[in-house]
């Protein structure tokens, strides 16, 4: 066990770091942050900060020299840092995590292994590949980038007959997937946490609606049924199990009209949907993050009211004075200086009235 008074070390500067860090510093721990920006979100609260490359490896040898425990914020960090940092302190989620997480056609390849459905795909290593996967899907689909995709960036649509050249240029990589299009009636994602020792605690399923391929907002609990909500929570902490994650995993989903769940993304990390835990959860899933990958118990992940989590992106965070205004409005800014369009400024969570939630535990 890492006990309080110890040292996270935290890969990436963003604000998933920075909420990390705040709740980490109340059960009393220092964070030390690892990101190459001057300037973040995380670095604002973090006891240290070391600012060089991730494949610097003299500056991660004197990180992992200075840390107890690794943790990381965004799922991108090259597998090779990951290993070097592993050959002196533990890193949690590790190596193999993340050499799934980074790749759509492992990550889906590895899905579907578990037994669990996805939407169809096709490996697109050229644009030939991507146009002869459009034709045996026979539906409308997805180019995706394989890798380093988020928010929607590397995607472009394909419609029957359509120019697939062209969209293999505007989804700007050299190596793709294509899914076929789900007709889904809602998305919802689930968070697990899991301890090294294997316990596993999960936030009921929420439903997340998506502007410009942006999060727009999380309605917590999805307005789904009970059954339905206890699969998405089954299939979420049988794809952490098998993954032996020690942190969390956010399984994003689909649901079907007909009643189906699918798998569309898993993130070994904390994740936008999860920020309404803060104001409406017993343990927050960023205090849950930490409790995983100090070998601490995991807290209680019971509702303490239905919410609804909204983000402040770009020029919305300048409504910030008048949410401060509101009752009931819980505001968080990440403390960014420049509100850029599409970037993610801050969120606000709104406690709905109504009695606690008897989802979970
Ligand atoms: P992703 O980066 O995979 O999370 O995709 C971003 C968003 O695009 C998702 O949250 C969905 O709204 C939409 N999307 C992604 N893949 C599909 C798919 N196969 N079918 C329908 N919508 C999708």
């Amino acid at each position: 066990m890492i006990a309080p008074g110890a040292t996270i070390g935290m890969l990436g500067g963003g604000q998933l770091g920075r909420m990390t860090a705040m709740a980490a510093a109340r059960l009393g721990y220092r964070t030390h942050v690892f990101c190459p920006e001057v300037d973040s979100p995380c670095a604002a609260v973090a006891a240290y900060h070391t600012c060089a490359d991730y494949r610097d490896a003299q500056a991660l040898a004197a990180f992992a020299a200075a840390v107890d425990v690794v943790t990381l914020e965004w799922e991108n960090i090259p597998v090779e840092t990951i290993g070097l940092l592993s050959r002196q302190v533990p890193v949690h989620p590790g190596a193999k995590v993340l050499e799934i997480a980074q790749d759509r056609v492992a990550e889906k390849g590895f899905i579907n292994g578990q037994g669990i459905a996805t939407a169809p795909f096709f490996d697109a290593p050229d644009a030939a590949a991507a146009a002869a996967a459009l034709t045996r899907l026979g539906t409308s689909a997805i180019l995706k980038s394989t890798r380093m995709g988020y928010d929607g960036k590397g995607q472009v649509r394909l419609d029957p007959g359509c120019d697939v050249a062209a969209a293999w240029r505007a989804m700007g990589s050299d190596a793709g997937i294509v899914e076929g299009l789900v007709d889904f009636v809602a998305e919802i994602s689930v968070i697990v946490a899991r301890t090294e020792a294997g316990q596993m605690a999960s936030y009921p399923p929420v439903e997340n609606r998506h502007q410009h391929h942006i999060l727009s907002q999380t309605l917590v609990p999805a307005a789904i049924t009970p059954a339905l909500a206890a699969t998405a929570v089954s299939m979420a902490e049988r794809l952490a199990a098998a993954l032996q994650v020690v942190g969390l995993l956010a399984v994003e989903m689909f649901v079907t009209g007909d009643g189906r769940v699918l798998v569309n993304e898993l993130a070994p990390r904390p994740h936008n949907s999860g920020h309404w835990t803060i104001d409406a959860a017993a343990t927050s899933q960023f205090e849950q993050l930490v409790r995983a990958v100090c070998g601490l118990p995991l807290g209680s992940v019971a509702v303490l009211a239905p919410a609804v989590m909204e983000n402040l992106i770009g020029d919305q965070v300048d409504q910030w004075a008048a949410i401060l205004a509101e009752p009931g409005a819980r505001l968080h800014l990440y403390g960014k200086a420049e509100a850029r369009p599409g970037r993610k400024m801050g969120h606000v969570t709104r406690l709905l009235p109504g009695a606690a939630v008897p989802l979970s535990t």
